[in-house]
């Protein structure tokens, strides 16, 4: 029988991170939830509650905007739990800001915490992933990475620096059985989007052509897509899931 496979979502105690965890789960697989380091009571409650509701889910701590902890972090999976063999990199924030009121924080936190963290974390697992011929890794970027946003020069320049990595990384990969994929959700309901004033939020549904934000499942299922083990020849590829929004 295969072994059971490893999947770490970072960001995992998040909005779309959580919608991801019970993907994978679901689809029989072992799933660690990276969260941010001060968090942990809510990661422990976040574990609980979904205990309770049948999904065993491991919690790690892990600042994916450093080097060293996102190190420090695949070390004690690795000898904790075992190597990972499906990397979802899901940790995210914004900063918005127009482009002549944007601090140098606001830039470097948006890259940082978006396109540093996926070295930091990816370049983690490449080793093991291709030593053991089999690998699955997915950034999520977003649409606005593909298109721009007015007032997200830093999340759209870091969102879009991930479909360079994706691609670049994929090649590398490409003849270990280890595949590197993104996906470029639109406006999706979480915290995230629900901390946009109401009126701008009403303005952004009304350009998508289907008429509604995602559902944090409806990424989830995209991801699970991707890292299915039956999904072996689609590497390198951006998947939009945007309602429409941006047709690519
Ligand atoms: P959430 O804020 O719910 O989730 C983001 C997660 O990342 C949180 O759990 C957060 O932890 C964690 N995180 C932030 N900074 C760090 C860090 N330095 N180290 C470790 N973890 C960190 O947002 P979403 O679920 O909406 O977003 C998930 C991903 O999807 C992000 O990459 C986002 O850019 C992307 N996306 C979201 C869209 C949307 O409409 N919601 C649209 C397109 C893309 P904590 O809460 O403790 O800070």
């Amino acid at each position: 029988m295969n072994k059971q496979k490893i999947a770490l979502v970072t960001g995992g105690t998040g909005g779309i991170g959580t919608a991801i965890c019970i993907a994978l789960a679901d689809q029989g697989r072992k799933v660690i939830a990276g969260y941010f380091p001060p968090e942990q009571e809510i990661a422990r409650d976040w574990q609980s509650r979904h205990r309770s509701n049948g999904y065993e889910f491991e919690i790690v701590a892990c600042d994916v905007s450093d080097y060293e902890s996102s190190r420090k972090m695949l070390h004690d999976v690795e000898n904790t739990i075992g190597a990972v063999d499906i990397l979802v990199n899901c940790a995210g924030i914004t900063r918005d800001k127009t482009l002549r009121q944007m601090t140098p924080e606001q830039w470097d936190a948006v890259l940082r915490t978006n396109l540093d963290s996926a070295f930091n974390v990816t370049r983690q697992v490449v080793e093991g992933m291709s030593d053991n011929g089999f690998g699955r890794i997915v950034n999520i970027s977003s649409v606005n990475g593909q298109k721009g946003q007015f007032g997200q020069a830093n999340y759209s320049a870091a969102k879009a620096g991930l479909h360079g990595f994706t691609k670049a990384v994929a090649q590398e990969l490409a003849t270990k059985g280890v595949t590197v994929n993104s996906v470029s959700p639109g406006y999706v309901k979480t915290e995230m989007t629900d901390a946009i004033p109401e009126e701008i939020r009403d303005s952004i549904i009304r350009q998508v052509p289907m008429g509604r934000m995602a559902l944090p499942d409806e990424i989830a299922y995209v991801v699970s897509f991707l890292t299915d083990d039956r999904n072996t020849y689609m590497t390198g590829a951006n998947l939009p899931v945007n309602g429409g929004m941006y047709m690519s």
